[in-house]
């Protein structure tokens, strides 16, 4: 609690007044410190490759570049952590746009079979790399109104996601169907899109946290994987803006299933 005196003085005559002000500013020091958190996150996180980027440069100036088997797999290493930075300009870019709502949605009736069948093409080579089937159904005719893009970029993640955090010879796997509200009229009717994998899974006590911005289980894993700790928040924001929702269920050692429910386009 903020506690403000202002002195009150009404008119001539009256006596001299004083205006006690008490505000509740705890939502206001919780963004404030919410703030301050994610710049020294963000600087955390652009610090550790250009700190391998500069290290690795300055070892190949300082003679290293002569032995052509040790130059190349540091140039290599050069170029992956500039990758690496690329991608985490990218996702900081991308979410303070969405959460400043700078670039509105532009939406128009998808269908989902189409996009799904588009999205998973997209998807199948890094799939079949890891050895991984890729597999997905979505009810015949049906549509949802989103913004192209942002829902390509929502499934582009989380199936991502599966194919990053599940071993070789796994399986993901993604639906879409219809589900029926409790409106006779069906205004409440939705689209559910499930993607599930049969990977690591995610232990129950960071299920809660696994959608804020760079958070993850096992840092050494995400890094590995090219992950930057920000797709899930990504998403998180991108399903709220469609006025949908996205929920995690997960087993340890059985897999993942993250529930992204959108309202339904009526015909
Ligand atoms: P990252 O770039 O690290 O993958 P995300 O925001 O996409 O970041 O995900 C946050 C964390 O959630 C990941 O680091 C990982 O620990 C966990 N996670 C996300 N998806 C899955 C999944 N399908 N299976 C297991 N763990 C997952």
């Amino acid at each position: 609690l903020e506690l403000n005196l202002v002195p009150l003085r009404m008119g001539e005559e009256e006596e001299p007044g004083l205006l006690l002000v008490l505000q509740d500013v705890t939502a206001i020091r919780r963004l404030e410190r919410m703030r301050s958190e994610f710049v020294a996150n963000v600087s955390h996180e652009l610090k550790t490759p250009v700190a391998a980027v500069k290290g690795f440069a300055e070892t190949l100036l300082g003679g290293a570049v002569n032995d052509p088997e040790t130059a190349e797999s540091f140039l290599r290493i050069i170029h992956d952590e500039s990758e690496r930075l690329n991608r985490l300009i990218g996702d900081i870019l991308e979410l303070s746009k969405i959460e400043s709502r700078r670039s509105p949605l532009q939406c128009s009736p998808i269908e989902l079979p189409a996009f799904l069948g588009r999205l998973m093409g997209l998807m199948s080579a890094d799939a079949a790399k890891k050895n991984i089937g890729l597999e997905w159904h979505a009810d015949p005719e049906l549509f949802v109104e989103a913004d192209e893009d942002r829902l390509g970029q929502i499934l582009l993640n989380l199936v991502q996601n599966g194919i990053n955090y599940t071993p070789s010879g796994g399986k993901v796997q993604v639906t879409a169907e219809l589900v029926q509200g409790t409106d006779p009229e069906g205004l409440d009717d939705k689209v559910r899109i499930v993607v599930s994998d049969t990977g690591i899974g995610i232990p129950k006590k960071d299920l809660p946290r696994i959608f804020e911005r760079f958070y993850r289980v096992d840092k050494a894993r995400s890094r590995s994987s090219g992950g930057t700790g920000l797709g899930l928040s990504i998403v998180k924001h991108l399903a709220e803006l469609h006025h949908g929702s996205i929920r995690v269920e997960s087993t340890v050692g059985v897999g993942s299933r993250f529930v992204l429910e959108l309202p339904l386009l009526q015909p």
